[in-house]
Formats: C-alpha cells, structure tokens, sequence
C-alpha cells in the first residue's frame, strides 16, 4: 500500500501550487494523509489550518486520518535529537547571524548549498551549551557522513547518490523549537508511514539531508516523487503573498473545480 502525505505550513492560504501538490499526493497515493507543519508557532495560525480543510474539501480530497499537527510532536523530537546527540553527532551552536557574516568575511568567501552560505563550523568544538544560554542544536555533517554513507534515494524506481554534505552542519532544532524543518519531516514520515515522498522540485535538494537523517536514526526508506511546480503568469513560483491566486479568491470569484484543473494543466 502506497502511502503519501500533503504537508503544509498553516502560515498562509493555499495557493495554486498547493492544490497541484495535495492533488498529485492523493493521486499517487493508496492512502492519503495529511500533515500541519505548524512547527513555527509564531506564524502558523488556527484560522489558516481551518483554511487549509476547506480547501482540500473544495478540492475534494480527504485524508485517512485525523491531520498530524507538527507543534504536538515535541516528544518525538527530542527524542531524536537525544539519539543523535548520544551518536556524538550534534552541537550546539551560539552563532548570531552577523557571527556567521563576519566569518566568511574572514575566511574571504563562503561555499555555497541550496539554502544559501553553508555554516563554517565556527562552535564545531562546543559540546556542552552552558545552561540558559540560547543556541540552535547542529548536525555535524562530516561526522554523520563518516557514518551513514554511502547512501541514495530512489526516485521513480531510479537510485540517485545522496550527498550528505549538501548543506552542511544543518540546524537540527532552532533557538526558540523543539526541532527544525528536516528533523521534524524524517521523523514525521516515519510516524505516518509514509511510504512516497511526493513535493515540489524545489524540494529535491533538501532529499540529500533528509536522507543521511534517515538513515543516521534507522527510519524506513520512502520513495520519492518530485513533481514539476505551478508558475505564475511571469514563470515565478506561487508566494504566500499571491492573493489573487489563493484557492479561497478563486473559489470567491466563481472558479470552478475544472478550472483549477486546467490551471493545473490537469
Ligand atoms: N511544509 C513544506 C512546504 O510547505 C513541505 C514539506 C515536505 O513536503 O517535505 O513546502
């Protein structure tokens, strides 16, 4: 059985682009899920999650579970960072953006990952964090490479090699939360038994972490499927900040399902 999962953050309406990515986890899927990524408290509100349902109502999709909420899975979180944390593969990091500046201003130019400058690994030695003192939780990459690789991920019934070192010493917890966005997604797949991991291309890269994290925790392998993303008018990808494209104002304006499947060029 073919399990899938739609997983967006209720910090916004759901756009176009969403509705392409719930529908082609549905189709995929045997069983379907959905998943709230409400990690970040400060920006997910109740009102978007409600959204959220109304929207894949109108969509006509519905899940084979109760939704699971991101910002009730704290436990499982640190749990894994526990596990990781006894492998010797975190620490803790005190760095300030600006420290992180002003380092690849030292060292004279920065390696670069898909999320932007990858961390110089200034608090790579750090162990302990003094009490009270706020840090974000890393992972050591090289370390975790050392480990767990070689590894790939199958897409399409194709074995493509993982890189685990793509984006560096990743943040494994932030500052002000019980995990981060890679951490929370591995340990959640596995949770739901998540068997096809389906998302946008824009997600391929993040594949190579969530991979080596996978494997790092002993966590069953998913498949996965990337599929092409939905562009504005301009070639853009949709934003929280597209309005008019929300599928609330399309639904408002009197668009049918069928024109949202022709939008989607489904
Ligand atoms: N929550 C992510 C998003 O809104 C998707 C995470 C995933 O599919 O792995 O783009």
């Amino acid at each position: 059985m073919i399990v899938t999962r739609f997983a967006p953050s209720p910090t916004g309406l759901l756009h176009l682009g969403h509705a392409f990515a719930a529908l082609t986890a549905r189709e995929a899927g045997d069983n379907f899920l959905l998943r709230l990524e409400d990690l970040d408290r400060g920006r997910s509100r109740d009102a978007f999650i409600e959204a959220i349902y109304r929207d894949l109502k109108w969509l006509g999709l519905s899940w084979g579970e109760p939704a699971l909420r991101q910002s009730r899975r704290d436990a499982a979180y640190a749990e894994a960072l526990a596990q990781l944390t006894r492998m010797g593969l975190t620490y803790p990091c005190f760095c300030t953006r600006k420290d992180i500046a002003d380092e690849f201003a030292r060292a004279g130019e920065a390696q670069h990952g898909p999320d932007g400058p990858i961390y110089p690994g200034t608090c790579r030695h750090l162990k302990d964090a003094p009490s009270g003192k706020p840090h974000v939780l890393r992972l050591d990459a090289q370390k975790a490479a050392a480990l767990a690789a070689p590894l790939s991920f199958c897409e399409h019934g194709k074995n493509h090699a993982v890189l685990p070192l793509r984006f560096g010493d990743i943040v494994l917890a932030r500052k002000d939360l019980p995990a981060a966005y890679h951490l929370a997604v591995v340990v959640d797949d596995a949770f739901q038994n998540v068997t096809l991991v389906t998302r946008g291309e824009d997600l391929r890269d993040a594949t190579h972490v969530q991979r080596l994290l996978q494997a790092l925790l002993q966590l069953p392998e998913p498949d996965y499927a990337h599929h092409r993303l939905i562009l504005d008018d301009s070639g853009k990808k949709f934003s929280k900040r597209d309005n008019a494209v929300t599928l609330e104002a399309l639904r408002q304006a009197g668009a049918t399902l069928s024109d949202v499947y022709a939008r989607l060029g489904l």
